[in-house]
């Protein structure tokens, strides 16, 4: 596991052809020893954000895929397509696939697995909702998604976890770095692998050298911020 941190951007289903391609490439500088990027756009971008990445130290990522490397499931992407394309990393369990998709901690496992057979490295998510954290079940449901998600096989290079509580996302509300210490040292804790572990949750430039140093915190997942390339950077800088 390197000590330089990982910054991840998740587009999650935005981004066009037409629109996206000076965002990326104003990334392309951000190469540093103290940081790693990697930037996990729809499905439908990866390959020519692969190209207008090219050159640079910035790596692609895909936001899911499917167990099978191939087979009759419509609609789906596998593990072996997003290497194909020039992927080095695959997001699974992210907790709109988790609410909206009913993926199971059983399901992501899978997911991994197939991330791993296909040479990419599986960023696993995980994370509380805020109904959980209220009943005071935020380490219980952490640390259960963690034994059922993170698969037989799992390494430091072919894993990354991220902690990312499902109240946080997309809402602007961080979690306290009291409860970030917490939880990461529990994952550390609990972790039978020595991944690099991630917070995920409204980060932003004005937010993540506060987080970013806190112990256990190896890196972060950024969702709406990581759309616009200055605060990305900014987040990245941080590191
Ligand atoms: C995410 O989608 O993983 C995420 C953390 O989103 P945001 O940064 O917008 O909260």
């Amino acid at each position: 596991m390197s000590a330089a941190k990982l910054i991840v951007g998740n587009w999650k289903m935005n981004g066009l052809l037409s629109d996206s391609q000076p965002r990326v490439e104003a990334l392309k500088s951000a190469a540093s020893g103290k940081f790693e990027m990697v930037l996990c756009p729809p499905a439908t971008l990866v390959q020519a954000c692969g190209w207008w990445l090219k050159g640079s130290a910035v790596k692609t990522g895909g936001q899911d895929c499917h167990a099978q490397p191939s087979g009759a499931f419509t609609g789906n992407v596998s593990a072996q397509m997003l290497k194909d394309i020039g992927c080095a990393y695959v997001i699974v369990g992210h907790s709109e696939r988790r609410q909206y998709h009913k993926e199971t901690s059983a399901d992501v496992a899978e997911k991994a697995k197939a991330a791993h057979a296909a040479g990419l490295v599986a960023i696993i998510c995980i994370g509380e909702t805020d109904e959980e954290r209220t009943a005071g079940r935020a380490n219980d449901v952490v640390s259960k998604q963690l034994a059922e998600s993170v698969p037989a096989g799992a390494t430091p290079e072919n894993t990354v976890i991220a902690y990312e509580p499902v109240w946080a996302i997309g809402t602007g509300k961080v979690a306290s770095t009291d409860d970030i210490k917490g939880i990461h040292a529990l994952i550390r804790d609990k972790s039978a692998v020595k991944a690099k572990i991630l917070y995920g949750g409204s980060v932003k430039g004005s937010n993540a050298a506060e987080i970013l140093h806190l112990p256990n915190v190896d890196g972060v997942l950024v969702g709406g911020a990581s759309l616009k390339a200055e605060e990305f950077l900014a987040i990245a800088s941080a590191a």
